[in-house]
């Protein structure tokens, strides 16, 4: 189990102290135009895009920061979250060794890996003496999770520059907004405050699944008030918000329908200098459905080449056959998977735990 370091409050020093009355999940409305006032909101009083009223803001951010002590960290784990039996075995039937190949490459692991695992797996085989279906089927496992196995797959939630921001990136229809709110409940399970923004503001559907979800995992958001509002100016006041409310993280979803690979970059681009005005990016998380087969690496490909990306969440692993798309990622992309989904409910999530995988890959039905 990974362990993150948040802010030390009431409640973590002493359980049995009364617990802090819990503010109402808090929902600020970013106006496209900022001069004119929101009601009924925390005060909105900067604008992003505004130079003189930025440098003030920021130094006056840089004055709370050296007033307020620095804050008391304490060592956390998120409760335990496993990804279940929603992994798909390989095989329907027992293990045959001469088809390992051809059943690897039909789930996505591409030829060369499917090739390679197949023919490591003979002779790892040969040399144990493993023929039974059993022997065999640990032997897969064992090459499987060491494959995707490597020492950066834990969010980097752990350097106490808090709050933590993490931006959701990937294209729309991979699971973001859906990830965003198992991450926010998660992370209020283990005791996080967190705020969410929704800077994906060309649907107006878009913010309101967001917000459902901001529900869900009792979290203020920080919204738009109207269809296609400034993402950079939501992505700034959401880390904004959470700098003034103490929260331990901010996490912000962004759009994935730009057209082209220079509106992408532009529009990260503004996101993260918004963000970075104010404290710096823990993560951004490309999300990836692990439905899409092929489709999903040019996704990922045209991704990690505009956003710098930390890590990857896979979702949709629940009922897939195509697993092997994790493999084929990670052999091309060389980035961690950090998280995965496995289903559309708001537990269905766990850290990438590569044995956990592997296990359900060589189950047996
Ligand atoms: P976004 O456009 O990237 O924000 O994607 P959404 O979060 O709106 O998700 C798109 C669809 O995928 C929704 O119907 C989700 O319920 C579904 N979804 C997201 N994650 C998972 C998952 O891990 N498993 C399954 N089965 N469905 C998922
Ligand atoms: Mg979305």
């Amino acid at each position: 189990m990974f362990k993150f370091l948040k802010r030390l409050r009431g409640k973590d020093v002493d359980a049995s102290a009364p617990e802090q009355e819990n503010q109402p999940a808090a929902i600020i409305e970013v106006l496209p135009e900022l001069d004119v006032p929101a009601k009924d909101v925390a005060p909105v009083e900067q604008e992003a895009e505004t130079k003189t009223q930025t440098t003030a803001l920021k130094s006056d951010t840089v004055a709370n920061k050296a007033e307020s002590k620095e804050p008391d960290l304490v060592s956390v784990e998120l409760p335990k979250r496993s990804l279940g039996t929603g992994i798909r075995s390989l095989f329907s039937d027992s293990m045959d060794i001469d088809e390992l190949e051809d059943i690897l490459i039909l789930a996505d692991f591409g030829v060369e890996t499917a090739e390679e695992i197949a023919t490591e797996l003979k002779r790892e085989a040969n040399r144990q003496g493993a023929t039974t279906d059993p022997e065999l089927r640990l032997l897969l496992k064992d090459l499987l999770a060491k494959r995707l196995s490597r020492t950066d797959s834990a969010l980097n939630l752990d350097d106490g520059t808090l709050p933590y921001v993490i931006l959701v990136v990937g294209v729309n229809g991979a699971g973001k907004t859906t990830t965003i709110g198992k991450l926010a409940r998660w992370l209020k399970d283990g005791d996080w405050e967190v705020v969410l923004g929704a800077a994906d503001t060309y649907r107006a559907a878009a913010v309101d699944q967001l917000e459902t979800w901001a529900k869900r995992a009792d979290s203020p958001i920080v919204k738009p008030v109207k269809e296609g509002a400034d993402p950079a100016s939501v992505a700034y006041q959401t880390v904004e918000m959470a700098i003034r409310t103490q929260a331990d993280i901010a996490i912000i979803d962004t759009a994935g329908r730009l057209q082209n690979k220079k509106d992408l970059m532009d529009e990260l681009g503004k996101i993260r200098r918004a963000v970075e005005k104010q404290t710096k990016i823990s993560e951004v998380l490309l999300v990836i459905d692990a439905t899409n087969g092929q489709n999903a690496m040019s996704q990922a490909r045209a991704f990690t080449e505009v956003a710098e990306v930390t890590g990857i969440v896979m979702t949709k692993l629940d009922g897939t056959a195509k697993g092997g798309i994790l493999y084929a990622l990670q052999k091309e992309l060389n980035l961690p998977i950090k998280l995965v989904g496995v289903g559309e409910q708001i537990n269905d999530f766990a850290f990438f735990s590569p044995e956990e995988f592997a296990k359900g890959l060589v189950a047996k039905k």
